[in-house]
C-alpha cells in the first residue's frame, strides 16, 4: 500500500473520530474514569495473552518484567489517573485587578490525540501516555511498533472490544503506517521512540502545526562520587542494566568513575551478576534482545570497542557463552578504557553494556563530560555529600536526576516523566500528563463597568498623562 493510500485511509479515521469529540462535546469526568476503567479491565482481563505476545515478539521476554514493567505499573498509573482526575478538572481561580471581575484556569480536553510507540514496553508506553490523553478528555489514535507485532495485532483487537472505534483506535503497521500517521492533523501527537525518528515526527507534525510530545532516548550517565559505596552502586546499576536486558530508554547508558575505582566495581559486578543471574541463556528471567538486527548491532558494538583497544569484560556465568544468537540474549559487559572513537561512546545502547569511563580529578570533570554532550532523559549519581549532591543537581540538566539509585524516578506519578534537549519535548505522568493533553484555557467574566478596558477607550488625553507619568516615574 503506498504512503497516500495509507494516509488517506487514516484520516479519514481521524476525521470521523474528530467529528464525534465534537458531537459529543467534552467528556464528563464518568465517561473519562470509565475509559480509564476499561483500559485497566483490557490489561487485567488478558494479562496472560499480553505477557505471551510480548515474550513471542522478543523471542523471550521475561514474564516477571513483562507483569513488572507493562501490566501492573501501567494499571498503577492508569487507577491513578482515574482517582484524580475530578481534582484535576476543576478550574483555578485567578487573580483579578477588580474585585468585581473574574477569571479562572479551565481545562479543557484538546480533541484526538495520535500516539506512536515503541517496542521496548509496548503495553506501557501505549496506555501511559492514555491515563492523561483519556483523563483529560480527549480520544486517541495508537500507532504501536511493528517490532512486537504480536503484541500490536493483539491490542487491535482487544481495543476493538473493549472501545468504541471513536474512543480509541489501533492501527498497527511498519515505519510507512508512521510516517503517513505522524502527517496527520491531530489535535497533539505524543511519540516515544528514538531522537532519529523523532526529528522526522516533529518535522511531519509540523506542516499541520500539531503540537508534539516527543519522549526520546539518549545517553543516560551514571556518576560514582569519590565517596560512593562501588558495592552498593554496582548492585543498583547493574539491577536495572539487566532489567530487559537494557532496553530501556532510562537504563544507565554509561558509567563515569574516579580513576582507581574500576576494579573494585568490576568484583561487585561481577559478584552481584552470579547471584542474580547464576544462567543467563537458560534462565526465564533474563530477557532476549528484540530482534536480529538488534542483537547484531550490539555485537557489532562490542567488536568496535575491543579493536579500538577497550578492555572486555564478560559477566556470562562461567561455562556458557557471552551471547548467543539461537536465544539472542547476550550477557551483560562492562567495556573499560573506552575512548571518545568508540561507537559505544557516540550512540545510545540500548542493551547490556555498560562502558566505563574514568575521570581524574574532581566532581567537575564528571559534570564537564556529561555537559559537553546531548542533555540526557537521566542522570544518576552516587555520594552522600549533599553539596556535592546540590551540585550535580544544578550544573547538569536531564529529564531527571536520581541520587543513589538508578530509574527509581519512573513509577512516581507525581513527577514528570520526561527529557530536555535531544531527549525530548514535554512530559506527562499524573498531573502532569493531564495538563500536557488538556488545553488551559483562559477565561475572564468582565465586570459590570467593563472597568479593566475603560483606559484603552478614546479620547486618550487625559489618560495618557497618567501613563506618561507612570513611565517617567523614578522608582
Ligand atoms: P523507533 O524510533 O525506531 O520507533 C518508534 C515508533 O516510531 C515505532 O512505532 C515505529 O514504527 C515508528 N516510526 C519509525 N519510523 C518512523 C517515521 N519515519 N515516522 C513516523 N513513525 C516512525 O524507536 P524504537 O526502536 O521502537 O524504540 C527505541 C527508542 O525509543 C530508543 O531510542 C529509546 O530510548 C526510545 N524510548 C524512549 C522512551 C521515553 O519515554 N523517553 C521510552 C521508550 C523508548
Amino acid at each position: 500500500m503506498s504512503n497516500d493510500t495509507h494516509y488517506q485511509e487514516l484520516q479519514r479515521i481521524l476525521q470521523s473520530m474528530k467529528n464525534a469529540h465534537l458531537q459529543a462535546g467534552p467528556a464528563s469526568a464518568a465517561l473519562r474514569r470509565d475509559r480509564l476503567m476499561r483500559s485497566i479491565a483490557l490489561i487485567r482481563d488478558n494479562h496472560a495473552a499480553l505477557n505471551a505476545a510480548i515474550s513471542a515478539d522478543f523471542g523471550h521476554r521475561s514474564g516477571y518484567q513483562t507483569m513488572a514493567a507493562d501490566l501492573v505499573t501501567t494499571i498503577n498509573m492508569l487507577q491513578h489517573s482515574a482517582d484524580n482526575l475530578e481534582r484535576w478538572m476543576a478550574p483555578e481561580s485567578a487573580e483579578v485587578p477588580v474585585s468585581a471581575m473574574q477569571a479562572w484556569v479551565a481545562p479543557q480536553p484538546l480533541g484526538v490525540v495520535g500516539i506512536i510507540s515503541p517496542w521496548n514496553f509496548p503495553i506501557n508506553l501505549a496506555f501511559g501516555p492514555l491515563a492523561g490523553v483519556f483523563a483529560a478528555g480527549n480520544t486517541a489514535m495508537l500507532k504501536p511498533s511493528e517490532l512486537t507485532a504480536k503484541t500490536s495485532e493483539l491490542l487491535a483487537e482487544l481495543v476493538a472490544r473493549y472501545f468504541a472505534p471513536h474512543e480509541l483506535t489501533v492501527v498497527p503497521g511498519d515505519v510507512e503506517v508512521g510516517q503517513a500517521f505522524s502527517r496527520l492533523p491531530f489535535d497533539h501527537l505524543v511519540f516515544t521512540g528514538s531522537t532519529t525518528v523523532g526529528k522526522h515526527v516533529m518535522r511531519a507534525a509540523a506542516e499541520n502545526l500539531v503540537p508534539v510530545t516527543l519522549e526520546l532516548g539518549g545517553k543516560s550517565p551514571v556518576v560514582l562520587d569519590s565517596d560512593a559505596d562501588p558495592v552498593v552502586a554496582a548492585e543498583r546499576t547493574l539491577t536495572i542494566k539487566t532489567f530487559n536486558a537494557g532496553q530501556i530508554c532510562i537504563s544507565p547508558d554509561y558509567l563515569l568513575l574516579p580513576e582507581g575505582t574500576e576494579s573494585a566495581f568490576a568484583a561487585a559486578a561481577s559478584a552481584f551478576i552470579r547471584q542474580a543471574f547464576p544462567t543467563i541463556q537458560s534462565n526465564p528471567d533474563y530477557t532476549s534482545i528484540i530482534s536480529d538486527r538488534h542483537y547484531q548491532r550490539l555485537l557489532d558494538l562490542l567488536e568496535d570497542a575491543r579493536l579500538k583497544g577497550a578492555r572486555i569484560i564478560s559477566l556470562a556465568p562461567e561455562g556458557e557463552p557471552d551471547f548467543d544468537a539461537r536465544s539472542r540474549k547476550i550477557a551483560p559487559h562492562l567495556i573499560l578504557d573506552v575512548t571518545e572513537e568508540m561507537r559505544v561512546m557516540q550512540e545510545e545502547i540500548f542493551g547490556p553494556l555498560l562502558p566505563v569511563k574514568n575521570y581524574t580529578s574532581s566532581l567537575s570533570e564528571a559534570i564537564n563530560y556529561i555537559n559537553a554532550r546531548p542533555r540526557p532523559l537521566a542522570a544518576y549519581y552516587f555520594g552522600d555529600n549533599p553539596q556535592r549532591q546540590q551540585q550535580m543537581a544544578q550544573l547538569t540538566t536531564s529529564g531527571a536526576l536520581v541520587i543513589n539509585d538508578v530509574m527509581a524516578h519512573a513509577a512516581l506519578d507525581s513527577l514528570p516523566f520526561g527529557g530536555v534537549g535531544a531527549s525530548g519535548i514535554g512530559a506527562y505522568h499524573g498531573i502532569h500528563g493531564f495538563r500536557r493533553f488538556s488545553h488551559a484555557k483562559a477565561v475572564v467574566i468582565q465586570d459590570e463597568a467593563g472597568t479593566t478596558n475603560l483606559r484603552l477607550r478614546a479620547p486618550y488625553q487625559d489618560k495618557a498623562a497618567l501613563l506618561t507619568e507612570m513611565l517617567t516615574q523614578s522608582e
